[in-house]
């Protein structure tokens, strides 16, 4: 998988993208991340980005030019382009997995009060947010949405079952994990993991996922109506 990203503070990406599994995904090649530094594309001695809004107010807003030519300078292809922004679709499990199957992903980083509309109306690309909040800029958001979206592209995590138990895949949240020691601070963990049943190990983890996710997010159930007993 590609990916580029346009942003005017590339050098958030550096710590993120050297770590982890993102950081293995890349330097084995399965995914691709060019950086675009937005200053790049401006065209006066300023290399101004920004610019106020029409119409008044507080903050600056990023200016259309720049990230057109950036966009333009990546060459034809099919791509699917992202805007981050808290105006787009949330971001969810469903979503990441659409997105994980694009062979080349751009994503566009917005910053102070935001981008120019006709970035949006202008070019093919759609919002996309990471929930109902506003963070500083489109940088974290990106970076969020490349975790989640790496972590499905084949051969990024070693064992494709720690996918398949992952919350929000089968539906439900993940059942609860335990380590050693087996005792911690009085509490101990369920008999059944440490009795080698896998059968049995299996059938607690499924209902433990189930009742986590009751108590928790029982918005994801299908039926809520049998939660409140009706
Ligand atoms: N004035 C904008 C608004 O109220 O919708 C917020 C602009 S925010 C300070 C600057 C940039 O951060 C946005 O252009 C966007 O790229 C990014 N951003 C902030 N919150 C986000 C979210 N929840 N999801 C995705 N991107 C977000």
């Amino acid at each position: 998988m590609r990916v580029d990203v346009l942003t005017i503070f590339p050098g958030i990406f550096d710590g993120p993208l050297r770590e982890g599994l993102l950081g293995r995904a890349i330097d084995t090649g399965l995914v691709e991340v060019r950086l675009h530094d937005l200053r790049d594309f401006t065209e006066d001695r300023h290399r101004q980005v920004d610019d106020t809004s029409f119409g008044g107010g507080p903050g600056m807003i990023l200016k259309p030019e720049p990230i057109f030519r950036a966009w333009e300078s990546l060459g034809d292809g099919s791509r699917r382009t992202v805007v981050l922004s808290p105006a787009g679709r949330r971001l969810d499990q469903a979503l990441v997995k659409e997105l994980a199957v694009e062979p080349w992903l751009v994503l566009v980083a917005g910053r102070y009060e935001g981008i120019d509309e006709r970035v949006v109306d202008g070019l093919p690309a759609e919002e996309i947010s990471i929930g109902d909040y506003v963070v500083s800029g489109g940088e974290m958001p990106a970076l969020v949405l490349l975790e989640a979206v790496t972590r499905l592209v084949p051969g990024v995590v070693g064992r494709e079952d720690s996918i398949r138990n992952d919350s929000f895949e089968g539906g439900l949240l993940d059942h609860p994990h335990y380590t050693r020691p087996q005792e911690f601070r009085g509490i101990g963990v369920p008999e059944v993991l440490l009795s080698g049943d896998q059968a049995a190990i299996e059938r607690w983890r499924a209902g433990a996922a189930l009742e986590k996710t009751r108590r928790s997010r029982p918005d994801l159930l299908p039926d809520r109506s049998t939660d409140r007993g009706e």
